[in-house]
């Protein structure tokens, strides 16, 4: 039995899912006429009480659509060291959008409205780039799945819109949020110019994220996916998928929080770790001391059936997931403690 705690992304389609991908309606969505992807945009723009929503390949997309579309080259973007956007995405930012990045350093990937406010350039200061964008990563994957002060995103929402900044939200894993906040999602949509949403992280779809939006910024986006080479045809089978996902797999996150936390309690006190990030949601990270170099953690693991990531120097990462089950998490109890 192999267990794979690398991420959230390594799950297999449920039969349920695979049925509903199966007897999909679909067309050419580069021609609006896929009724199964219309359904799932609309879909996901209603949930967060906003006008539009373009179905893409992946959340890097969504993500580099939005910051190509809310800035010009020579333009400044704000976010945080850790961010998804700036750390995994290629140099996105750079090769798509021809901007710069100011870093944050903020407290496990969140920073404050004071860190926002300090960082955006005087306009009439021709030296200095122009601060166009601010992006926030809800839940931080570098954060170790941590969640958002709501009242944080608030004024940092608020702040943007009087400093005429766009405010774009990485949301690939915000429905593990509001699971454990009760916020709504409508509630979240009403702060952000832009939301992408991934569909196939703890969602358990296989392919696919949403970027959501007003109409106008969506239409432009929508020219800009082509340009990217995200137009797809009859992508309607994968949209089936997402709404399945969306109807389906969002409340049961919370059992990928508690196998979370579980796994948190059976490392805790392990000999060889120093430390490991508070959990909030369904991301582990932990420190291994010295004695026990990561590769060979590793190893010891992967003699074991149980897949894990090094997520830096003397640092791993664990995620649970839908294909992650309680028995899966008792035989890794077993293998911790052999270890
Ligand atoms: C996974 C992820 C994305 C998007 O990744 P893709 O693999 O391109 O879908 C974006 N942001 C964060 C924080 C992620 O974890």
């Amino acid at each position: 039995m192999k267990i794979d705690l690398r991420s959230d992304t390594v799950t297999k389609p449920t039969t349920a899912m695979l049925e509903a991908m199966f007897s999909a309606k679909v067309g050419d969505d580069v021609f609006n006429e896929d009724p199964t992807i219309i359904e799932l945009e609309q879909k996901a723009a209603t949930l967060f009480g906003k006008e539009a929503a373009l179905f893409c390949p992946s959340g890097t997309m969504t993500n580099q659509i939005a910051i190509k579309v809310h800035t010009k080259p020579g333009d400044e973007i704000i976010c945080d060291q850790t961010a998804h956007v700036y750390n995994y995405e290629g140099g996105g930012i750079g090769f798509n959008s021809g901007c710069s990045v100011r870093l944050l350093q903020g407290d496990k990937g969140r920073f404050t409205t004071g860190d926002v406010t300090e960082n955006i350039n005087p306009a009439d200061d021709v030296h200095r780039p122009l601060s166009r964008l601010v992006v926030i990563e809800n839940t931080s994957n570098r954060g170790g799945g941590s969640i958002w002060d709501v009242n944080e995103i608030k004024n940092i929402s608020e702040s943007c819109k009087k400093n005429g900044l766009a405010l774009h939200l990485d949301g690939a894993r915000l429905f593990n949020a509001l699971i454990e906040t009760g916020e709504t999602a409508i509630q979240h949509g009403n702060f952000f110019d832009s939301i992408s949403i991934c569909l196939s992280k703890g969602l358990g779809a296989p392919v696919g994220s949403l970027l959501i939006g007003n109409s106008a910024f969506i239409r432009q986006a929508r020219r800009v996916r082509k340009v990217f080479g995200g137009g797809m045809r009859q992508a309607g089978y994968l949209a089936a998928a997402g709404i399945f996902a969306l109807d389906n797999h969002i409340n049961r996150l919370k059992e990928d929080h508690n196998r979370a936390h579980q796994l948190g309690k059976m490392i805790e006190n392990l000999p060889f770790i120093t430390e490991v990030f508070p959990i909030q949601t369904n991301i582990v990270i932990f420190k291994l001391d010295e004695k026990m170099p990561s590769e060979t953690f590793l190893k010891k693991l992967s003699d074991n059936e149980i897949l894990a990531v090094q997520f830096g120097k003397q640092t791993i990462r664990l995620v649970t997931h839908l294909d992650f089950n309680d028995e899966m998490l008792m035989e890794v109890e077993m293998v911790f403690k052999k270890i």
